[in-house]
Formats: C-alpha cells, structure tokens, sequence
C-alpha cells in the first residue's frame, strides 16, 4: 500500500455529477384483482423500468369516480386489492413509489386549473369518450366528471413533470391530449426566469427547465395479445380472465374449458395453434421447446388439446406462483403503510411542481398556498 487509504482510492462521482434517472409514471384504476391481461399489458413492463428509471405508479382511484360515482363502495377495498398485485408482480416501494391518486391533494387542485384552458371540443372528440358512453348503458356518463377525465388524467401525469408514460399502442390518444394540454399551460403561463443553479442540475432534459410542464413522451410497451377464457380479449368485463390470484387447481380448471381452434372438433383432427386462443397463451408464455412440441404436435393431431391445454397451465403455475408468494408476504396493515408513504413522497413532489404552476400563472400566494 502507498500509504493512501482504500475508501481515498474509490473514486465517488461528486453529487453534482450524478445524472438523474428519467422519471415515468403510470397509473391503474382499482378494479379489483388484477388479471394476466393487466399483467402482460402493463405490470410486466413497469416492473422492469424499475431498474433504469425514476418511477411512479398510482392506483387511480378518482378515476373510478367517473363511472362508479353512485356506487362507491368497492373502490377502497379494490385499492388494496390492487396494491397487493402491484408488489405480488414485483414492484419494490425502496425503488419505486406506489401511492394512491386520492390521497395526494394536488391531483384535486391541477384538474381544476387545466380545466380553466381545455376547450370542450377536445374532450368531446376523445375516442373513447364516446366508445365508453355507446358501451356502459347501464351508467349515466353524461357527467361533467367523465367528459373532463382527459383533464384529470393530464393532471395525474404532469403533475410529476414525467419524461415518458409508459403505455400500450392503444393508450396512445390519452398522452397525446395531455401534451396538447401542456402545450397549451406553457403558452398561456411562461416559465419565470430560471433562478437557480438547482433548477437546472435536477433534471435530465431542457424541457424542464424551460417549461413548467414539459410535455411528455410516449415510451411504448410491448403488450401481446392476450386473449381469456372464451377467445376474446381478456377483460374483467367478458368475465374470461385468469386473475393472479387463481390458484393452481383454478388456473387448470379454466385452461380445460377455455375455447380451441374451432377447425379441431376430433381429436384426430389437425389444428392450427395461429387460430387458437390456447397456442396463443403458449406464444406468451411457454419455452421455446414447448412451444415447438405444440405447433408440431396441434398441426399433426399428434397431441390432443387436453394435453396441450395442461402445457398451457403447466406455463401460467410457473408465472404465478412466485408472485402469490411475494402477495403472500404483506399483511393489509403493510401494505398501508406502503402506500401511506408512497402518497407522501408523491406529494412531496407534486408539490414542486404546483408551486411552479401557481407561480407562473401569478395566483395569490400568501395566504400559505406553499405548504
Ligand atoms: S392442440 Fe393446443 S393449439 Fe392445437 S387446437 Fe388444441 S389447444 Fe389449440
């Protein structure tokens, strides 16, 4: 040794240095237990931007209120529910923070401002606005809280001044509306000149420092096509779902009635597995071996769909299992106390960026706005 000691020959980088990770965020709506269909489209993916970005992840509970307004009472117990498959899939509270949309007070005061300057002619032309309307007959969406959700999910995603939402090819018209309405926020309310050093060094991107709410990117997700029980999309409300909580016995039992190539009536029949929802459950989640033993044997009828469909739940046990464990781990009390902290560190940060809103569009400040 030179005399020098180890720690001095460890070269830190100086904190100034340290290049913050991309911050995303993405939200889920409490609809109870989550599903394989959740899984893949979303939960999959957020669990592995743990690893290179700054991460939110909220349970929307206000957005519930859109549609469940005259029947609350599942939402709070479908916040738990879902909170509880968010750390069963494995996202980590030390990595990520996992908050509740309601219990951060900002989410109720930037869809009121941003109301102020969307023209209703945007929220009518979302695609879904109509959609949902045309399919929840029995819901009176004719509310000023579902035409304005557009406003509030903008609010939800810019209030953390995020540089990617993470979403499937289909949620794409959702970030485009917000960046139209950030586009429109920083027209209207220029950033104040920049006054500190600070500024500048906590962010990754000029957006920031020049606007108060820099529009966010798209980051795409993959998300195979999963398809339920009954061949379509799997969705809670076809009732064809295989949720992450199925145990074993469950999982089987729903992959032997689940639907098959309708070409395949005998078993002596050859079949297709690119027409059947059962090979395309294997596509997603079966070994490569697996899934050469399915083509050949489906196109040869050298296998029946029984056994195929064993494969199939064979391949979604392995899945599961791991994460009914971790589920398994966290007491009720814990998981509030999650999101209890989660909420708060969200807030925190909301918090920079409402003082910047207020700021810039010069609202009285006085009377303890900055709290
Ligand atoms: S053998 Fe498998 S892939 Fe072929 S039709 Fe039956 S279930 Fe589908």
């Amino acid at each position: 040794m030179d005399g020098a000691t180890l720690e001095s020959k460890i070269k830190m980088p100086e904190p100034a240095t340290i290049v913050p990770r991309p911050r995303v965020l993405s939200g889920m709506r409490p609809t109870g237990k989550l599903h394989l269909g959740n899984y893949m489209g979303a939960l999959a993916n957020w669990v592995k931007l743990q690893d290179a970005y700054e991460c939110y992840f909220f349970i929307a509970d206000l957005h519930a209120l859109t549609t469940d307004y005259a029947d609350t009472s599942g939402i709070a117990p479908n916040t738990l529910e879902v909170a509880l498959d968010f750390l069963a899939a494995g996202l980590d509270p030390e990595r990520s923070t996992i908050f509740v949309q309601g219990q951060v007070k900002q989410h109720f005061e930037l869809p009121l401002l941003l109301g102020m300057i969307t023209p209703l002619g945007w929220l009518e032309r979302v695609p879904s606005y109509k959609e949902m309307q045309e399919n929840l007959t029995s819901k009176d969406l004719t509310m000023f809280g579902f035409l304005g959700y557009p406003v509030l999910m903008a609010a939800d995603i810019l209030l953390y001044q995020p540089e990617f939402v993470p979403v499937g090819q289909d949620q794409q018209a959702h970030v485009e509306i917000t960046r139209e309405i950030a586009r429109r926020f920083n027209n209207f309310y220029p950033k104040p000149a920049i006054k500190k050093i600070g500024e500048v060094l906590r962010t990754t991107r000029y957006e920031e420092v020049l606007y108060v709410l820099p529009e966010p990117k798209v980051l795409l997700t993959p998300s195979p096509k999963l398809p339920g029980t009954d061949g379509r999309k799997m969705s809670k409300s076809y009732g064809n779902t295989i949720q992450l909580t199925d145990p074993e016995p469950v999982v089987r039992q729903k992959l032997k009635t689940m639907v098959t190539d309708p070409a395949r009536v005998r078993r002596t029949d050859k079949g297709d597995p690119d027409k059947c929802p059962v090979g395309d459950l294997h596509k997603v989640f079966s070994t490569p071996e697996t899934l050469a033993k399915v083509y050949e044997g489906c196109r040869s009828a050298g296998i029946g769909c029984i056994e195929c469909k064993g494969w199939a739940a064979d391949a979604l046990v392995q899945i599961l299992q791991p994460m009914q464990e971790r589920r398994a781990r966290y007491s009720e009390a814990q998981v509030e106390e999650i999101l209890k902290d989660g909420s708060r560190r969200a807030s925190a940060r909301a918090e920079q960026t409402m003082v910047e809103v207020r700021s810039a569009m010069k609202l009285p400040m006085w009377n303890g706005a900055e709290q």
